[in-house]
């Protein structure tokens, strides 16, 4: 049966962003890999977006880049600039194509369906396929978005919107979310933050064709791409083993109060491919203890005020637009953590810290 040094399980963001970064640096020239990844084919699935606060490897593959961003709630909102983070959507569709191209030419690398194929025996193991169905009674963001063209230029294509929160609530906390690509472009995503199992919130058809027509008042559009996802908001529970690392979501690549993974996934690969001689007894690599423990007490003023999420959003987004970026891309430094700290509402984050989950 076939063994290999290194598997990975799941050829995804996470599987081959890995895979990538090892064969780039040469640690493949004397070592096997093997994906172990179900789909048939792969084709544009996700746009991951994430401002750029670290260099990462898929510059070719940026659909679009910004430097200006925008929210808003009934009560305000706020426009901001930043020159040196600039907000990248990356297209699945071509990073899956550079990727597999490059890694084809390297025969220490093999594709497999499922890993009932492979003897794992001897392997190290790269793991990013969660290991128990993860619980829907619990809070996820979960969304829906579609990429739609329109006869006319009327997307104001350098700038943004991160989150509008002038939309239904229904108790939980709801947003849209508007990449103009170009002029007659745009991705349009809604957004929920809320227990998975909560149905009522899933109509997401007709909550875009609705924001389409009465918010951004266009009545006529060709749908060219849409994607779904759900991500959940707290981290899946691994077993530790000697021989194996989760990687990419299941491996707690998430920032659980935004969802963003995909630049934590290429941070995590370039740590691994820099310990990968004696990965074995290389510490487990983490986002931030601190941000971790922010996040858990954001996620709790979330469950208990749903209401006042929009308000609590805008007050963050008054500070500076390098302190936001990088206080959301876990780069920011003690200083910048209270300036952002200062701006919530002192009352209910007490509580919150008090309060056992
Ligand atoms: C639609 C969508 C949009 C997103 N947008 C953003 C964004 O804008 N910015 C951001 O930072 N994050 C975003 N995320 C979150 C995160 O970046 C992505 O989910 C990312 O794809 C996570 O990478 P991953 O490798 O952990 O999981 P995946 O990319 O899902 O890869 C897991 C792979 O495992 C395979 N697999 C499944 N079962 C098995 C099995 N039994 N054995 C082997 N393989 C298996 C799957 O086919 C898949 O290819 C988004 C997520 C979704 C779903």
């Amino acid at each position: 049966m076939n063994e290999f040094d290194y598997v990975i399980i799941g050829g995804g963001c996470a599987g081959l962003s890995l895979a990538y970064e090892l064969d780039i640096n040469n640690k493949l020239d004397d070592k096997t890999l093997a994906i172990i990844e179900p789909r048939a084919e792969y084709k544009r699935d996700k746009t991951w977006s994430f401002w750029k606060v670290i260099n990462h490897n898929f510059d070719d593959c940026v659909m679009r880049s910004w430097n200006n961003f925008s929210i808003n709630s009934p009560s305000g909102s706020h426009e901001l600039t930043t020159e040196n983070f600039p907000y990248q959507s990356v297209n699945s569709d071509l990073f899956y194509k550079k990727i597999n191209t490059r890694l084809s030419k390297n025969k220490n690398i093999k594709f497999f369906k499922s890993i009932s194929e492979i003897n794992t025996n001897n392997s190290f193991i790269f793991n990013s396929v969660p290991e128990q169905n993860m619980d829907k009674s619990k809070f996820w963001q979960h969304f829906q978005g579609i990429e739609i063209e329109v006869e006319k230029d009327i997307f104001d294509d350098e700038i943004i919107n991160l989150m509008d929160f002038n939309c239904e609530q229904k108790d939980n906390v709801h947003f849209f979310y508007t990449l103009p690509f170009t002029k007659n472009k745009a991705l349009i995503e809604t957004t929920w933050l809320s227990k998975f199992d909560n149905e009522s919130l899933k109509d997401y058809d007709s909550q875009i064709d609705e924001y389409i027509k009465k918010t951004l008042g266009i009545q006529k559009y060709k749908i060219t791409f849409k994607e779904k996802g759900a991500i959940p908001l707290f981290h899946p529970n691994s077993t530790k083993k000697i021989n194996k690392i989760n990687i990419g979501s299941a491996g707690c690549m998430t920032r659980l109060s935004t969802g963003y993974t995909f630049l934590n996934i290429q941070e995590h690969s370039k740590y691994i491919r820099e310990n990968i001689d004696n990965i074995v007894n290389a510490k487990i690599y983490n986002i931030g203890k601190k941000y971790e423990f922010l996040d858990a007490i954001f996620l709790r003023v979330l469950k208990e005020y749903p209401e006042k999420m929009p308000d609590i959003f805008l007050r963050m987004f008054e500070s500076k637009a390098n302190t936001i970026v990088k206080f959301l891309s876990n780069k920011s430094n003690f200083l910048e953590d209270l300036l952002i700290i200062l701006k919530m509402p002192k009352l209910v984050f007490l509580k919150a810290i008090f309060k056992n989950d």
